[in-house]
């Protein structure tokens, strides 16, 4: 009896506790444990119900996290939001040191971004461009959704590599992440102990493989949406709704930055006689031909895109005059001046051009469109391969550039150009100690044509570099014959353009000239404007040292006009600064010109030599030489002039009686 009843006590108890902690469990509390105690079965039956909950217990919580996931999936539409909540929340269910998703490029599979979250560390980190080694890359075409990677394994080595881990016990868990486009990229789990791999952390690394590839899809698909939206089909160019919200947004930019951009409307011309002849297939090849070819050749305009139809339209870069509208048009032009091949036909395309400049010829989007329409039409109605500005007065301006281009081409030819020199002199002296070589042209119907007009066009044609190669052959070749007149001409300076200073072989030329006319070291010096500083600084440092080191000088023109650093007058070899007429006292009284007085110190600090330009009065000379500066040019002493006046009032005989009329100095 007694033996019974302590059986039964003995069995009792555990047995109560079994229904105690099973009704904690079934209200949700599943860190629930029972003493294993009592006989052999009860024991067992206690490690087991312990055992049970502990695996309902972590399907729960893996459901949890993975619904978190589900969760995210749904609210979010960024891919990289998602990665970046899959790496913070697996931590909490999957026991590895490290883990890395891998998504592979929409275009390439390649390349990848990699994002890498080491828990130790507490830091997450995402590479934009990795390659995809090429043994990871065939392992995961070809795997399980989950491989276990170990040391002499081919793709555990490019996995390490990858990630840059190089724990000697090192594992991998790689899971390939699959779309029904195929693989789109991978997890990868690492870990050093081995019970991380046991069969709920591989559920639940399954489970994060499957909602990455879910995710992947989702950004997939708005891809594609957002590309139809946004681009037209046929030439993969921005379509009308894309091309005006760029519109909208160049005008912002205009609007803050006050500087001009000019909207290109293309219309190609008789387009409609090619899909009449050859069908509507040709015509759309043609169009894709045309598409491309823009693409390929104009890549320094802003936003090219195809409206419909035959309609395409640019806007251009930043603009500093409307007049520039007309190179963009040009260059249209002469991308289209080769034909376009459709099978094995050439065909030779044109396009009319309207051309509409912000904010001139409107400051909306809807304004700009409907005036480079208007001007489309104009351009048309004048001639096919036209263009045309909405704004009359632009067209004639226009019709005058291209004319004077055409012009100064066949100037160079019929040698109508020549080179007038503009004494530099010593104020302390009155004494002539160099000259500064400008051109001239003499056209026959136009007459002189100053360089204010004629440099720009040379400039945006090429021709300036012909242009600028003469000058300099030019005033070599003058220094001896001022030399043998008794004229020391110390410096030989003359102006050179940034398209010169870019143009391959500059330097070399300039040495060649340099070398065959024996003009000394230090004599000759360029001028460039701050306008070059705004080009590729480590090109033009490079030119710079080597025209110094080959006893070039060079000074900085129309020195505060432009550019608004000053920091590269220390770190470029800039021998003189030119201070621009602007800055002097007005002519005739004798006022302080407090930015010229702080010019010439400034230069003198940074030893740097100040020569005025624009010296109109004695009053002026007077200022300069006051202030520090003692080298000038200007009317006052002489205009340019030829290279012969310069021997008649300099020359040996000259001078004395020159300066006895009082016209130097
Ligand atoms: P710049 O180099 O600053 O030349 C000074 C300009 O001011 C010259 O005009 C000169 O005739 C004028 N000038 C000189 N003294 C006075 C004065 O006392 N008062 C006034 N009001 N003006 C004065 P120009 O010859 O018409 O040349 C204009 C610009 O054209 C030059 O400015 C230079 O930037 C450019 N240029 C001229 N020839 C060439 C060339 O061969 N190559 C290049 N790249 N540019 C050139
Ligand atoms: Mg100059
Ligand atoms: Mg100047």
């Amino acid at each position: 009896m007694f033996c019974i009843r302590k059986l039964i006590r003995r069995t009792r108890r555990p047995l109560e506790e079994l229904t105690e902690a099973t009704h904690r469990v079934a209200a949700g509390d599943y860190h629930s444990r029972v003493t294993p105690t009592g006989d052999e079965e009860l024991r067992g039956l206690a490690v087991a119900f312990n055992g049970m909950t502990e695996q309902i217990g972590r399907r729960f919580e893996t459901l949890a996290v993975l619904s978190k996931l589900d969760r995210h999936i749904l609210k979010s539409s960024e891919l990289e939001e998602i990665v970046q909540a899959v790496l913070k929340h697996a931590r909490d269910m999957l026991p590895c040191e490290l883990l890395a998703v891998l998504v592979f490029d929409e275009n390439c599979a390649d390349v990848a971004r990699l994002h890498v979250a080491r828990y130790a560390e507490e830091v997450i980190t995402c590479e934009t461009r990795v390659e995809v080694p090429a043994a990871l890359g065939s392992l995961l075409d070809t795997c399980e959704p989950i491989v276990e990677l170990q040391a002499g394994d081919a793709a555990f080595e490019s996995v390490r590599d990858l990630i840059s881990d190089w724990r000697a016990d090192r594992r991998f868990g790689v899971l390939p992440i699959r779309t029904d486009k195929g693989v789109q990229g991978a997890v990868a789990i690492a870990y050093s102990t081995p019970n991380a791999s046991d069969r709920a952390s591989l559920d639940f690394a399954l489970g994060l493989a499957e909602r990455l590839a879910v995710a992947i899809s989702n950004a997939d698909r708005r891809h594609a949406l957002v590309r139809q939206a946004h681009y037209d089909g046929l030439t993969g160019l921005p379509n009308r709704v894309l091309f005006k919200d760029r519109l909208a947004q160049r005008i912002a930019h205009g609007q803050r930055s006050r500087k001009q951009f000019a909207l290109l409307f293309i219309d190609l011309d008789r387009f409609k006689n090619i899909n009449d002849s050859f069908g509507h297939t040709s015509g759309d090849e043609l169009l894709k031909g045309v598409a491309a070819r823009f693409a390929e050749e104009l890549s320094e305009m802003d936003t090219i895109a195809r409206l419909g139809g035959d309609e395409f339209t640019i806007i251009t870069s930043d603009i500093d005059s409307a007049a520039d509208a007309a190179n963009a048009a040009q260059t249209v032009l002469s991308a289209l001046a080769r034909p376009v091949l459709l099978g094995d036909i050439e065909h030779f395309v044109s396009a009319s051009i309207g051309i509409a400049v912000y904010p001139q010829d409107g400051v909306t989007t809807d304004i700009l469109l409907r005036n480079a329409d208007i001007a489309m039409y104009r351009a048309k109605a004048a001639g096919a391969g036209r263009f045309a500005y909405y704004e009359e007065a632009m067209n004639r301006e226009a019709m005058e550039r291209v004319e004077l281009e055409s012009e100064l081409r066949q100037a160079l030819a019929r040698d109508e150009l020549s080179v007038v020199y503009q004494p530099r002199i010593d104020l302390r002296t009155g004494a002539i100690i160099g000259v500064e070589a400008l051109s001239r042209w003499h056209h026959p119907r136009f007459g002189m044509v100053p360089p204010g007009r004629f440099i720009r066009v040379a400039e945006d044609s090429g021709l300036i570099i012909a242009i600028g190669d003469r000058v300099l052959r030019e005033i070599c070749s003058r220094y001896h014959y001022w030399r043998r007149a008794g004229i020391e001409v110390r410096r030989l300076a003359y102006n050179v353009s940034v398209r010169q200073l870019q143009a391959p072989g500059f330097t070399k030329t300039l040495r060649e000239i340099v070398e065959r006319t024996r003009i000394p070291r230090g004599v000759l010096e360029i001028e460039i404007t701050e306008s070059v500083l705004a080009t590729d600084i480590d090109y033009l440092t490079a030119v710079l040292e080597e025209l110094s080191a080959m006893g070039v000088k060079v000074a900085i023109d129309d020195f505060g006009t432009g550019y608004s650093s000053l920091s590269y007058l220390r770190s470029l070899p800039i021998d003189a600064l030119k201070i621009d007429k602007s800055f002097l006292p007005p002519p005739g009284e004798r006022t302080s010109a407090a930015l010229c007085e702080a010019i010439i110190a400034m230069s003198r600090a940074l030893n740097v030599v100040p020569i005025a330009e624009g010296v109109e009065s004695p009053e002026q000379a007077a200022f300069l030489l006051a202030n520090g500066c003692e080298i000038a040019q200007g009317f006052y002493f002489s205009r340019p002039v030829s290279a012969e006046d310069i021997v008649r009032r300099y020359g040996r005989e000259a001078y004395s009686e020159e300066l006895g009329r009082g016209a130097v100095g």
